[in-house]
């Protein structure tokens, strides 16, 4: 069987500016890039041949960077720059393959293929509000009462501290790795910073806790990917980072149509 050639539809130039703000150039993908993200064995592997690669591709005013400056950008930030390495390597038609989720179906667990394409608007992350800012002040009410604590937005560090807890991640270990630290205004006008203690505190205090900080960061989930079932209409929600063939579409295999 001979495969179409489709030429790739590359719309995006090599400059992305980032949510944060900051701006960088990037440099498209190499046989050298997929390589270093094919053989790895764990997640933590993975993520730190993400690193690796990104560092690669990316340059910041001229310069190149390491990939622990890559680790420490923002999350949202990271994200967006593996959408425009997709965009710049491959260009911004993707096929894949998905799977129904609805057990009524007639096609319930079975592959159908599937067809995104991206561009400037869908990839778009909603800018950070505080910049490049990586800890925040945030004020939360906890029964009558404000509380101010200080805490980390989410970069490829506390992603990977969350990887390599490697157990069924909770409310505490999403929030024990941002480091968050309660600032109590004394009466002589000095403040005092105390760790927080979250095994100890309240369960309603933790979920304010995590809907606070979450309003500091953009929501990823607006770049996933809707795709209807072409038997049943269920709508399907996919993260392709979450897919190898974003980044390598050979690694999808042949999808037939
Ligand atoms: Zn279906």
């Amino acid at each position: 069987m001979v495969e179409e050639h489709q030429p790739y539809r590359v719309t995006v130039g090599p400059e992305v500016q980032l949510p944060s703000g900051l701006i960088v150039m990037c440099t498209e993908l190499t046989g050298e890039d997929q390589e270093d993200l094919t053989y790895q064995r764990t997640m933590d592997q993975y993520a730190r041949s993400l690193n690796r690669v990104m560092a690669r591709r990316v340059s910041v005013a001229g310069k190149t960077v390491e990939p622990s400056w890559v680790e420490n950008l923002l999350s949202g930030d990271r994200v967006a720059i593996l959408y425009h390495l997709r965009r710049l390597s491959l260009g911004d038609d993707w096929r894949f393959e998905c799977k129904c989720p609805n057990a009524n179906c007639s096609r319930y667990k079975k592959k159908f293929p599937a067809f995104a394409s991206f561009d400037d608007e869908s990839v778009k992350i909603s800018p950070y509000p505080h910049g490049e800012l990586r800890r925040i002040e945030v004020s939360v009410f906890d029964k009558g009462i404000v509380r101010k604590i200080e805490i980390s937005l989410l970069t490829g560090v506390e992603e990977r501290q969350v990887v390599k807890a490697n157990q069924n991640v909770g409310l505490t270990t999403m929030l024990q790795v941002r480091r968050p630290v309660e600032v109590i205004e004394r009466e002589d006008g000095e403040s005092e910073r105390k760790g927080l203690d979250l095994k100890r505190e309240s369960l309603g205090f933790l979920q304010s806790l995590v809907s606070t900080v979450s309003e500091n960061e953009p929501d990823i989930t607006d770049v996933y990917v809707s795709v209807n079932c072409p038997e049943c209409d269920t709508e399907i929600l996919i993260d392709p980072l979450g897919d190898p063939s974003f980044l390598f579409p050979a690694s999808s295999g042949r999808t037939s149509t």
